[in-house]
């Protein structure tokens, strides 16, 4: 697969300029299938401690193929990426493809003549998006299915929506199976907000993006870097690679801090508001790192995965 983020230590967002900005990269307004209007998406969002949010509709024939127009809604102090979930036809289980692509221009033509969900996306990417695929424990997405894309930017490790509705929430089993075949991929966890179940998709999920302005721009070139992390609920202050020898952890309190990389064992610490860890490298043989944190309530943040080599 060619043209996934290089992903190595160097493009962790903790020393990279600027802040961290929350945000939710995948929902649905009544444009689709959500229950919230646009404005009232925004507004919950808004109010609830997000600095940005995407609107990704179903781009699908019986929802007129609409991309959300979210320009109106930009202040200072929030803003939008246009979005969308692209559904082109089909994958092994018979399900369509759920393509998610942030950073769409509004013009961007949703479906030609023979499209694949390789030629979407690579349609998508070439267009300026952010590309993932979704939920993939959900619908049964399988790693033939990822490899027949040329590229994706990253793979939903974590989705409210099918956490709350069918208890498939989790999809990092998914993305170790794609890094074990060497596909560098970047992981998000997001809500794929409906707000229209018995159950609830909001707030479960999300990405704090390290950029040096809240814009559109520069939160999409941060998320194509690789600088940001995703978090069910802790936060990661800062993660570093010193020498090539130990790995520092600072985070919101934990009652475990995870190193995991392609062996089964992970070098963990566990105890009671843990607020930080080093692991020392001497003896862990990986091509790739990730770190885990989880805190007294189950809940987590994880690091994307990085590349040593
Ligand atoms: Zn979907
Ligand atoms: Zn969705």
């Amino acid at each position: 697969m060619n043209g996934s983020p290089t992903l190595t230590i160097d493009s962790l967002p903790f020393s990279q300029p600027g802040r961290f900005y929350r945000g939710n990269l995948h929902g649905h307004s009544t444009n689709s299938d959500g229950l919230w209007t646009p404005a009232e998406y925004i507004r919950q969002y808004r109010q609830n401690g997000y600095d940005f949010v995407a609107i990704t509709d179903h781009c699908m024939e019986h929802y007129g193929y609409t991309i959300t127009d979210t320009r109106e809604f930009r202040y200072d102090d929030f803003t939008t990426l246009i979005g969308a979930e692209l559904h082109p036809w089909q994958i092994e289980s018979g399900s369509p493809w759920h393509l998610l692509a942030v950073g769409l221009p509004l013009d961007f033509e949703i479906l030609r003549a023979g499209d694949t969900g390789a030629s979407v996306a690579r349609r998508a990417m070439a267009a300026g998006a952010f590309l993932a695929a979704t939920h993939p424990n959900w619908y049964a997405f399988t790693v033939t299915d990822f490899e027949t894309l040329d590229a994706a930017d990253a793979v939903e490790c974590y989705n409210g929506a099918a956490d709350a509705a069918s208890d498939r929430g989790y999809s990092w089993h998914f993305i170790d199976m794609l890094l074990h075949r060497g596909h560098r991929v970047g992981a998000i966890a997001v809500d794929d907000v409906h707000a229209s179940g018995d159950y609830s998709d909001f707030m479960r999920g999300w990405v704090h993006v390290k950029a040096d302005t809240l814009t559109p721009e520069a939160l999409l070139r941060a998320l194509k870097a690789g600088h940001y992390y995703s978090s069910t609920g802790p936060q990661l202050h800062h993660v570093e690679l010193l020498g090539r020898e130990k790995v520092v952890v600072e985070c919101s309190p934990a009652e475990q801090i995870l190193l995991s990389g392609e062996r089964a064992g992970a070098l963990r610490i566990s105890g009671w508001g843990l607020r930080g860890a080093e692991f020392d490298l001497s003896d862990v043989e990986s091509r790739w790192l990730r770190v885990t944190v989880r805190d007294e309530a189950g809940q987590r943040a994880w690091t994307n995965p990085v590349w040593l080599g």
